[in-house]
């Protein structure tokens, strides 16, 4: 309980020296016991660490704005940004976008997220506008990066979306005169009905057949024929 406690400890006070922390316990092949953990630890490893392991052994991270060296930084660690936050500037340069805003702006796809490397790295947070909903966070810059990756140019972009737009027209278009016809159909129909409720035939010229000795007229207006004989 007690190691416990101590080796949690341990490793929060000194999460970056995680390497030279595992060669001082394993290589050395003793294990650590409570005073050692409160004495040794601290003591060699973290206030006086060997000058040149110490060096060798953090991963130096410079940054891109400003060209200092970081040790850790809130956009390098959940994005893989090489930004110290002394730079960070989350209202511009550094601001994040939601996935569906990527997707509808940028047309990317879920692949393009994740599939294509390097996989962008996202936050999840609460979605504001939808109560039991998450939504992932990117970091605007990477996705504009990966835009360009995707869709060659910001030229092939807007004609891509120009081009959705005039699909999105044409279909609606094709909707609007399907109604109107279907629309004509039923009105039409109605009216032929309508038409033929008390309609008075308006008969054209007789015709005789000799052979079955019968005459017939047909109605000019609906067609009907109405087959008599002459006593
Ligand atoms: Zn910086
Ligand atoms: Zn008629």
């Amino acid at each position: 309980m007690l190691r416990q406690a101590c080796s949690a400890k341990h490793s929060t006070r000194k999460i970056k020296l995680n390497k030279v922390k595992a060669e001082v316990d394993t290589g050395g092949g003793f294990i650590l016991d409570e005073e050692d953990c409160v004495n040794v630890i601290p003591t060699k490893i973290v206030e006086k660490p060997t000058p040149s392991l110490y060096v060798d052994e953090i991963d130096r991270l410079h940054c891109d704005e400003c060209s200092q060296e970081f040790v850790e930084s809130y956009l390098h660690s959940n994005f893989n940004a090489f930004v110290c936050d002394n730079c960070r500037d989350n209202k511009e340069k550094h601001k994040l976008i939601s996935k569906t805003e990527a997707k509808t702006k940028f047309l990317l796809k879920d692949c393009d997220f994740d599939i294509r490397e390097p996989a962008l790295k996202y936050l999840v947070r609460k979605n504001p506008h939808y109560q039991f909903g998450e939504m992932k966070l990117y970091l605007e810059s990477q996705i504009n990066k990966r835009t360009l990756e995707v869709w060659g140019s910001e030229e092939n972009l807007e004609n891509e979306h120009e081009r959705r737009a005039e699909e999105q027209e044409k279909r609606k278009n094709k909707r609007y005169q399907k109604k109107m016809k279907e629309l004509r159909m039923n009105v039409r129909s109605s009216l032929y009905k309508h038409n033929l409720e008390g309609h008075q035939h308006n008969y054209g010229p007789e015709s005789y057949d000799s052979d079955a000795d019968e005459y017939t007229k047909e109605c000019l207006s609906c067609g009907q024929k109405l087959n008599y004989e002459k006593m």
